[in-house]
């Protein structure tokens, strides 16, 4: 492991609470300074939950960093897990909290790329997780056109769930009447989803899970209808999933997350397990159709790397396409996606990724990391003032 070299201005962050934009205050924060006659060709991914913020604090030595790579022109995106609020939103938060300039071209969040499926557009779907009906209405800004929460079918069918007392004035506050009503006696005059979409962790998982289940066991999608195919063992797969159910898709995998309290908490990949669980159980076994995108998966790191393709066009305009990018530094704080992205990445432009973890959120020194980064730092700022040091030694900067 590299000894990370001491920045000369040492200048905390620690506890700036809510803070003002300062930037044109800005020190300059390492030692190193890249040479401004060649454009450097190397970029950086930053995760944000426990690399660059700790729930709304942001963690010492980020604006440091963040700050010293925009002065130096060099390119970065914001690769996060994260989500359950539109793309303006969540980089005016951040922008705030981390006093740098941001914008949406350099940022993806988990459901970001559920944008693009625009086969769905016109479709029925059910968006799950997430405060409120935020969720709903980043996929509304995304352009889909007809959006169902959980909580809009429980405010128009409490029976659905019995045990939904606890968030009936939740549900309310926002919900509003799904497209079409339950109408068992007319299937085409029916709600029907034809794709279920895991936007951000469920907050209610009884209700999310049972609407989940119940969908993924209908006939075409239809609320309230039962597939006759259902265990019909002379079918594949014992007959589940053979009936025109909805797609199902959830925006990440993550297991754990570091939140501010001090033990690690279950994200959205505990739900995926506990519904996997239950598919099982009622099922026998059955295989479960799902698309996990989100980190680590390589369809996430690819639109992250084309983002910051477009973003060091952007930074250096198209005189830096002669002279492509060829490393990409990640780093993160979670070794199941920060990492494992990272090193299994495999990039379509031909740039190597190099993996960097950092000591600040999900991953705890003493502990084997399920994937082996290529090294390990403090905290992003001594990540980053190595990482620039490594590219300017490998002739790349
Ligand atoms: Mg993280």
């Amino acid at each position: 492991m590299a000894t990370p070299v001491t920045p000369v201005i040492r200048r905390s962050l620690a506890n700036t609470g809510r803070i003002r934009c300062r930037n044109l205050q800005r020190q300059r924060s390492f030692q190193t300074k890249v040479t401004q006659s060649k454009i450097p060709n190397f970029g950086f991914a930053f995760d944000i939950d426990g690399v660059l913020v700790r729930s709304s604090t942001p963690i010492p030595g980020a604006h440091k960093a963040l700050s010293y790579l925009q002065d130096e022109r060099i390119p970065f995106v914001l690769l996060t897990n994260g989500g359950g609020k539109s793309e303006e939103e969540r980089v005016r938060d951040l922008q705030e909290k981390l006093d740098v300039p941001l914008d949406t071209g350099m940022f993806l969040q988990s459901h970001t790329p559920f944008a693009n499926l625009k086969q769905y557009h016109d479709k029925t779907v059910l968006v799950v997780g997430g405060d409120h009906d935020k969720c709903q209405r980043v996929a509304q800004g995304y352009g889909y056109k007809n959006v169902v929460t959980p909580g809009d079918i429980y405010t128009a069918y409490p029976d659905i769930w019995p045990f939904g007392k606890p968030f009936e004035e939740v549900y309310k506050a926002f919900a509003k009447p799904p497209p079409k009503p339950i109408n068992l006696e007319s299937p085409p005059d029916s709600l029907k989803i034809d794709a279920i979409f895991v936007y951000n962790d469920p907050r209610d998982w009884g209700l999310d899970a049972s609407l989940i289940l119940d969908l993924m066991l209908s006939e075409q999608g239809i609320l309230g209808t039962l597939s006759k195919k259902n265990g019909d063992s002379s079918l594949p797969n014992n007959g589940y999933l053979q009936d025109g159910q909805p797609a199902l898709y959830y925006s990440n995998p993550d297991l754990w997350w570091a939140s501010s309290y001090h033990l690690n908490r279950l994200g959205q990949g505990g739900f995926q397990f506990a519904f996997d669980g239950l598919w099982n159980a009622v099922t026998g076994g059955a295989k479960l159709e799902k698309t996990t995108i989100g980190k680590p998966t390589q369809a996430t790191y690819e639109y992250a790397e084309n983002l910051l393709r477009q973003h060091r066009k952007k930074i250096w305009g198209p005189v830096g396409l002669n002279d492509p990018l060829k490393r990409v530094y990640m780093v993160g704080d979670n070794p199941e996606s920060d990492i494992q992205g990272a090193n299994n990445y495999q990039s379509p432009h031909g740039s190597d990724w190099t993996s960097v973890l950092v000591k600040t959120g999900v991953w705890k020194e003493g502990q084997e990391p399920s994937h082996k980064p290529d090294i390990i730092h403090e905290n992003v700022s001594e990540a980053v003032q190595w990482a620039v040091e490594d590219a300017r030694k490998r002739g790349s900067a």
